[in-house]
Formats: structure tokens, C-alpha cells, sequence
């Protein structure tokens, strides 16, 4: 009874890729006691958190739960795609919110105001403590991770952590087919297709206006990429995601510059050629050297320069080749 493990610790420190892959492929494929898709969830919100880790390869249980809630949200909510499972304590704690609060059902976890967010953080939090943590633990024969539940930290097996960046994009495309595959059976939908395009949405914000803001407070307004200064009305100014978000799958400050809505389009889903990447190393010494932004950003804490040159040098190994020049 794994998932009622409350301190679950590494069992294998030393594993090879060929040895991960096959965990992976086992716990991706198999079809688990009670059908739910929390370990689609959970790996969503591991993937989102693989460059939030600290030195010791820990995150919260607070950043994996603000992860795994707002897939949630996203997906039972803003979608009405109950998976099925409509006695699943996930579901539940997010509809009873979301009746408390009265919220309209198509807002996205991302619209929600900061306190509601919070709220679902922690009830998600306790359900993931009884039913998510201890069981893709057992899952994965506690090779993956180890796991503390009173002091809510999540430790990384360090493998696992490079393997899970080097094959990112594999990573999340698997995911996100396991998990529509399951979906597509516990709901009464068109096609696998229909929920495909939802599950690869459910982790996306629908605006990064919050992050512009805090940009424009710190830095001129003017185009990261070609320098133009951005005015109103022509110039609209834009948030990019400096190492597309199709590979980050997160919105993180460090990542995101302002540009001119020309370099924003014509950018789109390529990375930036090479010299860029030291500007923006450059820009993000900025950023941490403010002390009241790095505590607003938890997502800031642990950022360090050697993780956006990884991150860079994994898109071109994960098949970003297309390089853009502005
Ligand atoms: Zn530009």
C-alpha cells in the first residue's frame, strides 16, 4: 500500500537511461488499480518543475501541488471533462471551490484570483499527500523520487532529473497521449484528437500580462531581440518565452523578454540564435539582483545560469534546429 507511505526514500540512486526507459514505459502503459490519471498529473507537474529544483534537486510540494492544480482546474473545470472518476478527491475539491467562490465554469486556473489560487494549492496539496505522492512512488519502485510529507519536499533522483530534461519533448508528448488516451475513456468524447489538443493546452496560461508588467518595471520598453522601442498602438508590446514554451512547458519569468510584436511573430515557436543567450543570462542577473522580485517569483530562487545554458543546448538536442535570427 505505497500510496499510504508518508516518507518514501530512494531506492536506486544508479540508473541507466535504458533502465528509466523501461520504468516510464511501464507506468505510462499500465493501467492503474483505480483508473485515475493522477500520474499523467503528477508527471505534467514534474516536467513543469525540471528547472525550479534547488541544489539538492528538490521542489516543494507547494510548486508541484500549484502545478497539479491548475492542470486540474484546467481540465475538469474550464474543459468539463469530469475523467470519469467523479468520486476522485481532485475533482471534488476543485468543483467545491469553485461552487464556494461561485466561478464561471470556463475561467482558466491562471485567471483566478491569487487567494482562490492558494486555496486550491493547499486542498490539492492534502489530496496529493494521500493519493499521488506515495503511489507513482510505488509505481516506479521508488526509483524516481524520494518524498517527505512533513516537511512537503520532493527530491529528484538526479538521473531521472537529466533524463527527464534531455528527452523533455518526448516526455511531454507521451504524457499528454497517455493521459487523452485515458480521458478519451472515462468521457463520453468525439475523438482522441478533440482531447489531445486540450491536455497539451491544460498546463498553458492564457495570458502572460502579469509577467509584463513586472518586466516593464525593471527594464526599458523596448524589443529584447531587435531593440525597437515599444510604443503604444503600433508597436504593441509582446511577451516571449526566450526557449519556446512547446519545450519549457512553463511560464517562467527568467524565461520571458519583451519583444515588438514583428519579433514575436516571426519568432514563434523557434530558439533565438546563440548570442542571445548570453544577453538573456545577462538580463536575468538583473532580475535576482532585485531582492523584492526573487520574493514575489519563488520561480526565481533557484534559477541559475548553468540551467538556461542546459536548457538551451537540450531544445537543440530535443530538435529545435530551426534557429531565428530577428
Ligand atoms: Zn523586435
Amino acid at each position: 500500500m505505497s500510496h499510504k507511505l508518508r516518507v518514501g526514500e530512494l531506492q536506486a540512486l544508479y540508473l541507466t537511461e535504458e533502465q528509466i526507459w523501461r520504468t516510464f514505459t511501464t507506468i505510462l502503459t499500465t493501467r492503474s488499480k483505480k483508473s485515475a490519471t493522477y500520474k499523467y498529473g503528477l508527471l505534467k507537474a514534474m516536467i513543469e518543475n525540471l528547472y525550479q529544483v534547488d541544489e539538492k534537486e528538490v521542489v516543494t510540494y507547494e510548486q508541484l501541488a500549484y502545478s497539479f492544480a491548475k492542470i486540474y482546474w484546467n481540465l475538469v473545470i474550464h474543459h468539463g471533462l469530469e475523467q470519469g472518476t467523479s468520486g476522485s478527491a481532485v475533482v471534488n475539491r476543485l468543483i467545491e471551490i469553485q461552487r464556494e467562490e461561485g466561478i464561471p465554469k470556463d475561467i482558466t486556473f491562471d485567471k483566478l484570483d491569487a487567494t482562490i489560487q492558494v486555496k486550491a494549492t493547499t486542498r490539492i496539496k492534502t489530496v496529493m499527500k494521500t493519493n499521488v505522492f506515495g503511489a507513482l512512488y510505488g509505481d516506479t519502485q521508488g526509483s524516481f523520487y524520494a518524498f517527505d510529507h512533513k516537511e512537503e519536499r520532493f527530491q529528484f533522483n538526479r538521473a531521472v532529473l537529466s533524463f527527464m530534461r534531455k528527452y523533455q519533448l518526448l516526455m511531454v508528448d507521451l504524457v499528454n497521449y497517455h493521459m487523452a488516451k485515458m480521458i478519451e475513456k472515462l468521457n463520453d468524447v468525439p475523438h482522441i484528437n478533440y482531447l489531445l489538443e486540450k491536455v497539451e493546452s491544460i498546463a498553458k496560461r492564457s495570458t502572460l500580462k502579469p509577467f509584463e508588467r513586472v518586466l516593464l518595471q525593471y527594464f526599458e520598453k523596448s524589443c529584447f531581440y531587435c531593440g525597437k522601442h515599444l510604443n503604444k498602438g503600433q508597436a504593441k508590446t509582446h511577451v516571449d518565452h526566450f526557449i519556446p514554451w512547446s519545450f519549457v512547458q512553463s511560464d517562467q519569468l527568467w524565461n520571458l523578454v519583451l519583444t515588438c510584436s514583428h519579433c514575436n511573430t516571426s519568432k514563434n515557436d523557434k530558439l533565438p540564435v546563440r548570442d542571445y543567450l548570453s544577453l538573456v543570462v545577462e538580463r536575468n542577473e538583473v532580475l535576482v539582483g532585485h531582492q523584492e522580485i526573487v520574493t514575489q517569483n519563488q520561480h526565481l530562487m533557484n534559477y541559475k545560469e548553468e540551467k538556461m545554458i542546459h536548457l538551451y543546448d537540450y531544445s537543440i538536442q530535443n530538435g529545435y534546429e530551426n534557429i531565428w535570427l530577428p
